[in-house]
């Protein structure tokens, strides 16, 4: 009957109380932090200061004291760190149980993680595990204030409206942001404080998550001699000069159908290369086969915010848009003067691209 229904559907409560602080899960490659812990922490300040509590930024690196302190100058009250030669690279399992080790202890209502290819990975495992939700790729964060809660906001639907997600029965809150998205302060470099090491036992983090037969999660320690029945990395490729950083580029140059080939992309390269910018691309183009997924803006490719950016032959659909539209200045090239980029362009130049593309980098050359 229905009493019997709704026992059955009745989600699990967990005690929330006695969870507080926002933490800001700082990812670092090779032990420089990356440019998304400082934008959380700007971020995180904000929510910290909404829900009057303290913003902790948490670190596993092998070498990064000194580095860290610069979260402090990004207004973080508390910078943990957790030092291991183990935790120099990402391993999913040792980070994960790391992290919730650390949580479990700590008890943050908030925690935040960068939607890099390591936090995808990371924090869907950490939420499972701590048995709480997370929202992936937020655009926006904000706090109810009544309700005490964490507002996430996120595309939904192929980026045709905004979904505002809550978490309300379980701690911590917990959502990915793509770097990019969220404002990096001013660092305050008059702010100083003590860095706090957290020692833990690595040896007794080879904690494998393993699904049996019966599809029932159990955990089992094992050590790394049982590694190859998990996936696990096996090898660090370091990227390869010249390769593509969207996510930190001033100015980018992106192209769009409206290139007409692949030869012409050409002409793209030319100008970002004149500009020191990188080159972009819209996924029509990536779809063609036209230029490497890596150069792909939009929601299913990078967010990006430069203080420049060139939309060539691009029309400004939305799923393009949701990646590009927080960009400082953006200059629109398309033949069609209704083209949707004219909306949320800074400059637009009606014109073929085959001409304005070269007579801009011509321009620019000249300088
Ligand atoms: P078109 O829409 O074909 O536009 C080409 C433009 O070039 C036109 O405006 C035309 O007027 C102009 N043009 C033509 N010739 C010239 C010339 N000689 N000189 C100047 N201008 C010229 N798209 C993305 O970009 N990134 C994403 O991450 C992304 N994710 C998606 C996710 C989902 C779930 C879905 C459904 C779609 C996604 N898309 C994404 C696709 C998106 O909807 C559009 O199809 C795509 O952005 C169109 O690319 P475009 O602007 O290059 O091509």
């Amino acid at each position: 009957d229905a009493m019997e229904i709704e026992k059955e559907n009745k989600v699990e409560k967990q005690e929330i109380s006695g969870y507080e602080g926002v933490w800001v899960l700082a990812e670092q490659r090779n032990n420089k932090l990356m440019d998304v812990a400082f934008e959380l922490c700007s971020e995180g300040r904000k929510l910290a200061d909404e829900l009057d509590t303290t913003l902790s930024a948490v670190v596993l690196a092998s070498n990064i004291k000194e580095e860290a302190k610069e979260l402090f100058a990004y207004k973080a009250d508390h910078v943990y760190i957790v030092e291991d030669e183990e935790l120099k690279d990402y391993r999913t399992e040792t980070y994960t149980s790391v992290i919730c080790d650390l949580i479990n202890e700590f008890k943050p209502e908030i925690v935040l993680l960068g939607a890099t290819h390591n936090g995808r990975d990371l924090g869907p495992r950490i939420s499972a595990r701590l048995d709480t939700g997370l929202t992936a790729d937020c655009t926006k964060l904000a706090i109810d204030k009544e309700r005490e809660i964490l507002l996430q906001t996120r595309p939904a639907f192929g980026g045709n409206l905004m979904a505002t997600i809550i978490c309300p029965d379980h701690r911590p809150q917990m959502s990915t942001v793509r770097p990019g998205v969220m404002e990096k302060a001013e660092p305050d470099y008059s702010r100083s404080g003590e860095i706090e090491e957290i020692e833990v036992d690595i040896s007794d983090k080879n904690i494998k998550s393993h699904i049996t037969d019966s599809g029932k999660i159990i955990n089992l320690k094992s050590d790394l001699s049982d590694i190859d029945i998990y996936t696990t990395i096996k090898e660090i490729i370091k990227e390869a000069k010249g390769s593509v950083n969207l996510e930190e580029a001033e100015i980018i140059v992106s192209g769009g159908r409206g290139v007409g080939s692949p030869e012409n992309f050409k002409l793209i390269e030319e100008l970002a290369s004149v500009l020191g910018g990188e080159v972009g691309a819209s996924r029509a183009v990536v779809d063609e086969g036209w230029i490497d997924k890596a150069h792909q803006v939009g929601q299913t490719g990078k967010t990006v915010k430069p203080r420049v950016y060139f939309a060539c032959g691009i029309s400004g659909a939305i799923q393009h848009k949701a990646g590009m539209e927080n960009s400082n200045l953006i200059i629109a090239i398309n033949t069609d003067e209704d083209a949707p980029i004219f909306e949320i362009c800074d400059y637009g130049l009606v014109g073929d691209l085959k001409k304005t593309v070269p007579m801009l980098s011509k321009a620019f050359k000249d300088l």
